[in-house]
């Protein structure tokens, strides 16, 4: 039988496999595993040398139950609404297993941004905005950055929005410049709180951070920061980073903050000095203590599982992970942090900005911090409890703790 790589498909899979072990019947697995509401629009607009493009884009809203749905814009060639439907449900499952009172939902649209002018983004994020402010809004649904958006993007979008309603709207968006209303270490967030959980998770194994060998996959906003944090405040040996150009390796050590400079200039880390050249594929099967895939999805497969040689599988990056690879990283007693677990500081200090918009008061970075370890130690906490009272592995655990929250919420709606 073929691998289930659809990635909706793949999140409805989990969702099936967590209810039948928490012991939830079909009728709540059905009234779970799909979004509240689906939006697909269509932009059209003319591009800088005259032509006129027509783009088609979404956003998901997954579930209400704990509070306004919450959820980041995607900008990728390769965005669809499958894609788009499984970001929502794990962002459910993911406000719920750090605990923050929100729902679930995601956006995106098919675009190649690489490749478009300030001028042309600017439309698109406007546009983008005018057809959905009707199903947005701070007490609805509050976007965010993902993938190839970021906090220039979200002012835009705000911008736009406000002028919709005619009023300051703050806490429509969150990833905002700080002038605008973001918070401090928001665009570190996310890739804090992973290495939060790398550091629980080391300790829980024994691993001294110092000196232990990481290797990441995409060199972004999550994958860059979580480099230059592990090697900055815990003395890890990044010996190999990528991007979607391939990557580079050298075993005694890539300095993470030339690698961004050099991207930053190129828009590769590939050339990078004193580096060897290998694929993304080659650098997922390397031998180290840390892997953090922090790209794509679907990129630890039945196909290269086996050939994984890590001692933590930190999944900064949504959906890397299918099913089938799942199973067997637990049997190779591979310690795994779940996606929506490990990546849930980004949107743990979008909530953050959301409550300092809220009441006009700002915090220190120092705040931030301490309160997103916080609330990144406890959702670790809790995922492998649960994990350990269910003998199976952390994914389901994370499942099982958000599950009980979201239906606990329905319930009392009286929605089920
Ligand atoms: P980004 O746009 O800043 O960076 C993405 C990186 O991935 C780039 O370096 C790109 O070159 C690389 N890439 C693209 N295709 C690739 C491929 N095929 N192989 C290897 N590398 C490839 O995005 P980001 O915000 O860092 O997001 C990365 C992942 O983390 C995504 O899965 C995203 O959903 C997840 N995530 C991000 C945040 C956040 O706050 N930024 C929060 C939660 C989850």
């Amino acid at each position: 039988m073929n691998e289930i790589l659809d990635p909706f498909k793949i999140s409805q899979k989990q969702l099936s496999d967590a209810c039948k072990l928490a012991n939830y019947d079909n009728d709540i697995y059905n009234a779970l595993s799909e979004p509240e509401r689906f939006v697909e629009i269509k932009i059209t607009m003319k591009m800088d040398d005259g032509k006129i493009n027509t783009f088609k884009g979404f956003r998901s809203q997954y579930n209400s139950a704990r509070g306004p749905m919450k959820g980041g814009i995607r900008w990728h060639p390769d965005e669809s609404a499958s894609l788009v439907k499984a970001l929502s449900a794990w962002m459910t499952w993911k406000t719920a297993c750090v605990d923050i009172p929100l729902g679930g939902a995601k956006g995106g649209i098919i675009c190649d941004p690489r490749a478009m002018s300030n001028r042309e983004l600017e439309t698109l994020a406007r546009s983008y905005i005018r057809q959905l402010a009707d199903f947005i809004g701070p007490n609805i649904d509050v976007p965010a950055p993902d993938v190839y958006t970021n906090p220039q993007i979200m002012a835009w979008m705000q911008d736009e929005y406000e002028k919709i309603v005619r009023r300051h709207a703050p806490s429509v968006i969150t990833g905002k410049p700080l002038p605008l209303g973001g918070s401090a270490g928001r665009s570190i967030a996310t890739a804090k709180g992973g290495v939060y959980c790398i550091r629980e998770a080391a300790r829980d194994i024994g691993l001294d951070l110092n000196g232990a060998t990481a290797a990441i996959q995409g060199y972004g906003n999550a994958g860059s920061w979580a480099a230059k944090l592990l090697k900055d405040e815990y003395g890890c040996n990044i010996i190999a980073v990528s991007d979607s150009k391939g990557g580079i390796y050298n075993k005694n050590g890539i300095d993470p903050f030339a690698a961004a400079e050099f991207k930053e200039k190129t828009r590769t880390v590939v050339g990078l000095k004193e580096t060897n050249q290998i694929s993304n594929e080659e650098l997922l099967e390397l031998e180290c203590d840390i892997l953090v895939p922090a790209a794509l999805e679907n990129q630890i497969t039945r196909e290269n599982v086996n050939n994984i040689n890590c001692k933590i599988l930190a999944e900064l990056a949504n959906g890397p992970t299918t099913p089938e690879a799942d199973e067997n990283l637990f049997k190779n007693g591979i310690l795994v942090i779940p996606d929506f677990l490990c990546n849930a500081g980004g949107v743990t200090v979008s909530y953050f900005e959301m409550v300092q918009g809220y009441y006009r008061y700002f915090w220190t970075e120092k705040e931030v911090f301490e309160a997103l370890d916080r609330v990144m130690t406890r959702a670790y906490r809790s995922t492998v409890e649960q994990a350990k009272k269910y003998k199976t592995h952390n994914r389901m655990g994370a499942y099982i703790i958000s599950l009980e929250r979201v239906i606990d919420a329905m319930r009392l709606r009286g929605w089920l």
